[in-house]
């Protein structure tokens, strides 16, 4: 407690975060050196750190053993249920120590860090949000793919592909996401991508619009594979693409191959050139 450090600017800044406090952090999509800065200050800082999976194995292995809890599956096989790990933020919150709460990319987006907040506030536990990047960009961009382009997509929809089993009708009108026009990013898409890729084609979308998977983006051995609307399932099964990947949709994500032979990121070096890896 009290660790304090000079600043780049010489000011003296307490640098440990506040005792009893709740802090909702995304990690970016997994290359450490694309957590912020404020993020990176609180996983070195809190008393203990709370996480899943989906930081990535780099950032995971940054975390001292000590202060980690890793609630993203429970010993036997099972996901943690949210309300378990909402009542473990509180728990921890009241025992007055600092908190992290550590999601893949952004916490806000698919993150369920909304659930987390209002259940915080409801229990009135400070907490501060720190945003972050979202794989729903990233992914795409460090393949080579931006989600929009002045000559091909003036929108951009991030949806779930991940439907509740148990609703009766779809809770998202991929028949108004065709009329868009726009990009289509689909996150938790790998399982259903079959579902909505009929969806688009039966909403009037032409078989041959670009389509590409972005398997575990800035993650070691990120891959990348692409298609069309009518082949991606094809593509998908052949090279065995599982998540996390991001599902691009959209003619922008034809405009990566006009650009990839240049693409100077770390990533590409480990892609699986076998399968195509990042080409
Ligand atoms: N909050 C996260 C999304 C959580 S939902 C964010 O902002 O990125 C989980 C989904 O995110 C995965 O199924 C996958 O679609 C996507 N995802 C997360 N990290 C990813 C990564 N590094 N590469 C590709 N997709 C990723």
């Amino acid at each position: 407690m009290g660790r304090t450090a000079e600043s780049e600017s010489g000011a003296e800044h307490e640098l440990e975060p506040e005792p009893g406090t709740v802090f909702l952090v995304g990690s970016g999509p997994g290359d450490p050196d694309l957590l912020t800065v404020k993020a990176k200050r609180l996983l070195e800082s809190a008393d203990v750190v709370l996480h899943d999976k989906l930081p990535g194995p780099k950032i995971i292995e940054m975390l001292p053993e000590d202060r980690r809890e890793d609630v993203g599956k429970r010993a036997d096989g099972e996901r943690t249920p949210q309300s378990e790990i909402n009542e473990r933020l509180v728990e921890l919150a009241r025992e007055g120590k600092s908190v992290v709460r550590l999601k893949g990319g952004d916490s806000f987006v698919f993150g369920r860090g909304g659930e987390e907040a209002e259940y915080l506030a409801a229990h009135e536990i400070p907490f501060e949000v720190v945003p972050a990047v979202t794989s729903a960009i990233a992914a795409p961009a460090v393949a080579g793919i931006p989600v929009t382009h002045r000559d091909h997509a003036s929108s951009v929809s991030f949806v779930t592909g991940h439907e509740d089993p148990t609703k009766a009708e779809s809770s998202v009108d991929w028949d108004a996401l065709a009329a868009t026009g726009g990009t289509i990013v689909v996150l938790m898409g790998v399982g259903r991508l079959p579902d909505y890729t009929t969806a688009l084609l039966e909403a009037g979308m032409a078989p041959e619009t670009p389509v590409a998977l972005v398997e575990r983006g800035t993650w070691p051995g990120q891959r990348v594979a692409t298609g069309t609307l009518e082949t991606i399932v094809d593509v998908r099964d052949e090279k065995d693409i599982s998540p996390p990947a991001v599902t691009v949709i959209g003619d922008v994500a034809g405009t990566r191959e006009s650009v990839v032979e240049f693409i100077r990121n770390e990533y590409r070096e480990t892609a699986d050139e076998e399968t195509g890896g990042n080409r």
